[in-house]
Parts: C-alpha cells; structure tokens; sequence
C-alpha cells in the first residue's frame, strides 16, 4: 500500500465524532473485578476558553488514565466545573451577562475543546458546582458542621471598599487599592463571618502528612507543615495593673521570661479597644489597613504605647502594653510579651521605641551579651531569672510550665498557624449559607428537609453595596423555622473553597438526589489513586479537602482518612518568557493549535518538551516537531501494511531490540517517574532504527507484525486519535486504550545478548541470540530445540556438539 499523507484534521475530526457517538467509552465501572485506579485533574474555573498553557495538566491526567486502562485497571476518570465564583459576578457587573448564563456558556465552550483534545472522560459523572443538586449538599455539609460545633459565628476583618461601599475578596485588592478605584486605599471592617473549625483538625491534618509522605511531593508537605505551624510552648498570664485583668501571651520561650520588657496586643485585640485613647484606636485602626493594602509579610513595624502596665508573674516586675502592627490575632492569642535580647523581631520593635533590653540567656560557655547588636536567639543557660538562674533553656521551660500550672498563672500549650476558615463571602454567586436569623431565637439552622436553599436568579448586581442578596425581598424574608415569626435569611455565601472540598466524592455517585453519596461507592474508589493538578493549591484547596475528609469520616459517610494517595503537581507552560496568560497576550487557543498541529501533537509536545513536573517552553517550533514525528509514524506504518519481505535476520533482531527496549522504557517512566519526556524521546529512537533498517530493506515480514502493533500501542497515551487510526489500519478492532499493554521481553532487550551461530555438521542452519556468558549446557539445548535446526536431526543420531561460548554451536550426526 502507498504510503498516505498525515492528515491530522481528517484523522481526528473522524475519531472524534466516531467517539461522541459512544458516551459509553469511558465508562467507570464500579462493579468490575479488576482492580481500581482512580486518577483525577483538578476541576477547572470556567473562565472562558481554553488555552494551551491549560492543556499539560489535563495531557498528563489523559495519559496515565489510558495507560493504566491498558495496564488491566477499571478506570475511573471524571471531570467536572468549579462553577461559582468572583469573575462569573465581575463578568455580569462589567458586561451586563447574568453569571450563570456566563458560566454556562463557558463550560459548553470548554468542554467542546475537552471532546476535541479528545481526553477519556466519564462525561456521565459530570460535576457543576453552580447546580442546586450539587451545592444543597455544601449545605447539608455546612449543618452537619454547625450540630458539631465546627461551624461557628464571630466578627472578623474584611477588606472594605469606602467608594464602593463594599468588601472586596482579596483577589480585588490591587496593590493596596480597589480594584475599581485605583487611588483609594483599601480597609478594614469587622463583620459577622462564618467560619469552620478547621483548628480542631489541626493537630490530625499535621500527623497524617506521614501517610503522604513518598506520594506527594516534599515541597507540598513542606508548604502544608509550614502552613498548620505547630508551635510548642506556653501560655502566661500577665495582669494589668490597675484592673487584675488577665492578658494571656503565647510564647515558644517562656525560659526568657524574666528578659521580656513590654507586652504586646494585636491591634484588633479586644483588650486594645479598652486600653487606647482616641489617638491609639485611630492608629490601630491605621495598622490593621495597611497590614490589608500590604499583607502581612512586608510591613513596617508600627507600635503605639496605651500608657498601661501589666506585671510579669514570674518575677512581678511590671511592663508597659503596647500594640503592634506585627502581632496577629488568629495567632496563639493575639498577645506576645517581648523579649528584644532573644527575638530579632522584638529585637527590632523595642529598638525602635527605646524599649529596654535586658539578655538573660547566655551561650552554654559563655558571658550575658550585655551591649547586643541583635538577639541572640539560640538556647543556652538562663541567668537572672531568680529560682530558674543556671538552668539550661529546655529544663527551665519544663519548670517554669509547672510553676505556671501549680500558681494557675499558665500552661504548657500548643499553638497552630492554622486559623479557622472564613467562608463567608458578601457575594450573589456562590452558596447560600443555611441559615435563617430570628429576633426571638437567634441563629437558626435551614431544616434540611428545606434543603437547597435556591440561590435566585433574579438579582441584580451592582458591585457596590452590601452583599446583593440582601436586596432580594422575596430571597430574605422568610418566616422563622422555629417560632414562625418574622426573619431574615442569611445572605452571605459561602467561599467557592467549600465546593472544591470534596466535589471529588461527588464524582463517584454523581446523580444521588438523597445523599452526597453512597458510601459504598466512596468505599470501593476512594482514595484517589493519582491527582494532578497546579502548585499553586499545595496549601487552601488541598487542606481543605483532606479537612473535609476527616469530618466526613466523623460523620460516618466515609472511612478513609485522607482523599488522595499521590499527588502530582505539573509544571507551567511558558511562552515568550512568561507563564502563559491572558493579560500577558502570550496565550495560544487550543482550537487553533488543534487545526495548525492537531491534538495529539500538542498533547505529544506538552509532554515531550520537559519533565512534567518542571515548567515546559512553548514554541510553534516545538509542536511542528511533535506533528513531524507524528508524520513519520504515521507514514512509517502505512507503507509497510502490505509489505513483503524477506528480511534480514540481523535487522530483525536490531530492531526487535530497539522494540523491547523501547517498551521497558516507557513501562519504566510510566511506573515511576512519569517521565514522559524521555518515553517520548524512546519512541522518537525506535522511529529512527525502523527507518534505518527500513531503508535497507531489512526487516521482515514477521518482525514488522511484531512491531507495528506494539509501536501503535505504545503511542495510546500520548496520541490517541493517530493511534486509534493506526490500529484500524492494522485491520485490529476495539479501542486502543481497551487493548493490553506490551509486555517486554527482557532477554530481547538486552544489547549485549550474543548472536549463536546454529551449525550442523558445519553447516549454517539458524541464528538464536542469547546472553552473553551463557552456559555450555544452555546452548547446547537451546541449539539442539531450535525449530530451524530440528529438521536436520531427525532421524539421525547426534554424536556430539561443539561449544563457543557467545559464538556458535555446532552439532555433529550420523
Ligand atoms: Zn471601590
Ligand atoms: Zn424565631
């Protein structure tokens, strides 16, 4: 047969449409008697269309997904929607488009992409996270949290818009400023917030890491460690002077306690608001907003003394209390005493305000620094601190923590980084909290016979204001669950976090309408075998989730502890020397990539072009290479379907060899790094040696149907639509992916194995090829059950056989 020219968009648009005929194809089949393999992307933001710098992530989820169908696994590969959220509402603010008309349109856009990439997605078990069948189940979640006291009310800080008249997410703070107003600074307000107890798991959320461990990535558990902060150490209760009244500290160095010279409160700290004069609350007030236009991390230490003294219980010396911009309230207390002689920070704070500085740590062999420079931070012998003098720092911690406890001045504690969850968002498009509030009963939970609270459509969106569904009457106002009487719904919605949380559940009984799920079928997937997804959720979405999980399993519904088994995080896509990005205008569109190289070289070049948990360069240079090779294999195959050939038995072996190789290759990277660069670059080699010996007219018949089929397999995960086409033309049926892996013969993969030559009484009879060093006897055997050598035996009487190790055998008769 001639060979035909790679027409990428006749062979895809073919096995594309060939494929939505089938909505089948990629069932999950939860009955099976194969073992499970669960493997996940992160769900996508429908933000409009997608981009090549979207593609990796979804190319690296396709291949494994198709690989371990092949490996013999029941796959189950789902996709679904993050639906709510803040641009959907900015989408209808500037451009007049209803966020879920806006939302919709996108997730059809962007699923019509997902079917032209061609991705093996379960489409039945879709998930939307902007539909009542899905959220009424945040809502469910969210009271169960409240019965459990996991969900709670306080006031907490909000970035607040004074133009506006609005709170703005943080993704709406630029540079300190509103997002709409460029020159007005953004503040502070304390509002009535929901928030989950994600502290109560804190401590369980830390020690299950070690689960984890080897199938996350180090840097995500280091990121998570760091963001759960578990600190040891104590809490103190300092007094205040003239009232008694108790301001608790946390400190990890109660050993340097009789060195601390003030005590400081956060400026939200509720004692501060007492404490202050008109011109300290407008300076906490000051602190708090540019700590929100700033953030935390790179502020100037700002303090303000509230002409308040509180003693030290150890050694009743008394102090003045200041606040300080760099204490926060979520952490330990929202108190510190400072130590300037033992803490860089407190250091620098005191140093500012002429605060005294007094060390009462010494090193271990050496002096009390008395004119320091900077803190001397390390433990070491505790001097002029009364009954604790010449203790090491450990034991007069240890002793110090009794003291406190027996004098019921303080305690040994341990304090987390980990705040509790805001979830409240003054937001139309997202989750309507379940509650409804009375009067006469206070806060009272939507009785989850009342469930979904429906989000109406009907709302308009102004982008200033309070929260738009406080202006929906008919939405608000609703008669009290309790006492019947006048009440008003919350209008808050929850954070678009708490639907990513555990949308993955979802996923395996998609359609229940009396349940999250059932649980037998959480209990028959879970946990995810493989998760991919970006760097960028190692902390929020993926403690959440794993937060999420702990209480399902509290509640019940599930028994597993953790959701996910291994996690992948991909590397970007960079173009021009950026991240790939719309408001970079370096983004290519999938569809015209698709039409100009095809899916599958998109798909092949994404992974071929680096290791895919490294950042990967974007180049049409690239992708063309990727369509080439493509072409090559399409080309190499089609014109050897008919092919008769005698071959040369020497070829046949270089290339078998090239075969197994490559298989093992790719069955490695696939089985433990995931390196599919260098799986890419095997088969791109094994292209290279079947052209060579294809050239000169080299291989035979045989090996070419060996090969042909396995080189087409092998491709499955990368390309599916060429392999999918090469399979046909191969005259084989059923879809590749549904096909067996290769399996690789290890002996015919070794580059060292010897060619024997097969003589009898002298005479060329066959070739075998066997590893060098074998021995005497082996050779003799496999020469004397050679099907090539047989017919010359028979009937004849061997009288002996000749050895050359790694040469020849030679077998004499009569
Ligand atoms: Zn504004
Ligand atoms: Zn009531």
């Amino acid at each position: 047969m001639p060979e035909r020219a790679y027409d990428h968009n006749e062979i895809e648009l073919k096995w594309q449409e060939r494929w939505s005929r089938d909505p089948k194809l990629y069932k999950a089949d939860a009955d099976s008697a194969r073992p499970k393999y669960y493997v996940l992307e992160m769900l996508p933001y429908p933000s409009g269309s997608l981009h090549i710098g979207h593609l990796r992530v979804y190319a690296i989820g396709d291949a494994v997904a198709r690989y371990m169908w092949m490996r013999g696994y029941s796959v189950l590969h789902p996709m679904g929607w993050d639906a709510f959220g803040l641009p959907a509402e900015n989408a209808a603010i500037q451009h007049g488009r209803h966020p879920r008309e806006w939302t919709l349109a996108n997730i059809a856009q962007m699923k019509r992409q997902h079917a032209r990439m061609g991705f093996s997605y379960d489409w039945d078990l879709e998930v939307t996270t902007c539909e009542p069948e899905y959220y009424r189940w945040n809502q469910w979640f969210f009271l169960k949290m409240l019965e459990r006291g996991l969900a709670y009310r306080k006031k907490a800080m909000v970035n607040w818009c004074p133009q506006c008249a609005t709170v703005l997410a943080n993704e709406q703070v630029v540079d300190g400023c509103c997002w709409r107003h460029e020159d007005t600074p953004v503040e502070q307000r304390a509002l009535e917030q929901w928030f989950l107890k994600t502290t109560a798991y804190a401590d369980e959320l830390l020690r299950d890491m070690d689960q984890l461990e080897g199938g996350w990535p180090e840097r995500v558990l280091t990121m998570q460690r760091n963001w759960i902060g578990r600190s040891e150490g104590s809490e103190i209760d300092f007094s205040l002077e003239d009232s008694g009244e108790r301001i608790r500290v946390f400190t990890t160095r109660v050993d340097t306690i009789y060195g601390a010279t003030c005590v400081i409160l956060a400026p939200e700290h509720p004692l501060s608001d007492r404490l202050l004069d008109a011109e300290g609350r407008a300076r906490a007030k000051a602190m708090l907003d540019s700590r929100a236009q700033k953030g935390p991390g790179d502020i100037e230490k700002d303090g303000y003394f509230t002409g308040h003294y509180a003693v030290n219980p150890y050694s009743r010396e008394r102090v003045p209390v200041w606040i300080g911009n760099f204490v926060l309230m979520e952490y330990g207390t929202g108190a510190i005493m400072a130590v300037p002689a033992h803490d860089e920070r407190d250091f620098d704070f005191c140093k500012t305000f002429g605060i005294a500085i007094r060390p009462v740590i010494r090193p271990p062999d050496g002096q009390l620094n008395e004119n320091t420079q900077a803190a001397f931070e390390d433990d070491g012998i505790v001097e002029r601190s009364g009954e604790f003098s010449g203790l090491p720092s450990a034991e007069a911690r240890a002793r110090m923590n009794q003291k406190a406890e027996r004098e019921g001045f303080g305690k040994a504690a341990i304090t987390y980084r980990i705040k509790d969850w805001g979830i409240s968002r003054q937001r139309y498009w997202g989750t309507p909290i379940p509650v409804i509030h009375c009067e006469k009963c206070g806060v009272v939970p939507v009785p989850e016979s009342d469930l979904p609270v429906v989000l109406p459509l009907d709302v308009k969106l102004t982008g200033t204001g309070r929260s738009p569904l406080a202006d929906v009457s008919s939405f608000v106002n609703v008669p009290c669950p309790k006492c019947g009487g006048a009440a008003r719904r919350e209008s808050d919605t929850m954070d678009t976090f708490v639907d990513s949380s555990w949308y993955f559940y979802r996923y395996c009984d998609a359609h229940n309408s009396t349940a999250p799920f059932d649980s037998k079928k959480i209990a028959h997937w879970f946990p995810i075998d493989q998760y991919v997804g970006g760097v960028e959720h190692a902390i929020l979405h993926l403690i959440y989730s794993r937060f999420f999980t702990k209480v399902m399993r509290d509640i019940g519904l599930i028994t597993n502890s953790e959701p996910t088994k291994r996690m992948f995080t991909q590397g970007m896509v960079i173009k021009d020397g950026a991240k790939m990005s719309k408001s970079r205008g370096n983004v290519v569109s999938l569809d015209e990539m698709a039409e100009r190289f095809g899916a599958d070289a998109g798909r092949l070049f994404e992974l071929f072009n680096a290791p895919p948990e490294k950042d990967m360069n974007w180049t049409d240079a690239g992708a063309n290479g990727a369509y080439k090779f493509l072409s090559r294999v399409y080309g190499f195959v089609t014109r050897n379907l008919d092919r008769k050939a005698e071959g040369d038995p020497a070829a046949d072996r270089r290339a078998l060899r090239k075969l197994h190789q490559t298989i093992r290759k790719i069955t490695e990277d696939f089985t433990k790094r995931w390196h599919f660069n260098t799986s890419i670059a095997a088969l791109m080699e094994l292209i290279n040696v079947l052209e060579k010996e294809e050239d000169e007219d080299a291989l035979s018949r045989a090996a070419l149907d060996q090969i042909m089929p396995s080189l087409v397999l092998m491709l499955g995960p990368f390309a599916p639509y060429l392999a999918e086409e090469l399979w046909e033309a191969l005259g084989r049926t059923g879809p590749v992916f549904r096909q067996s892996w290769p399996a690789y013969d290890e002996d015919l993969a070794k580059e060292d194995a010897a060619e024997i030559v097969l003589q009898v009484n002298g005479k060329l009879r066959g070739r075998i090829f066997v590893r060098f060093g074998a021995g005497d006897e082996e050779l003799k055997q496999a020469a004397l059950a050679d099907p090539k050598v047989q017919p010359f035996l028979s009937g004849k009487q061997v009288v002996k056989v000749i050895v050359v190790p790694d040469k020849l055998v030679n077998i004499v008769v009569r």
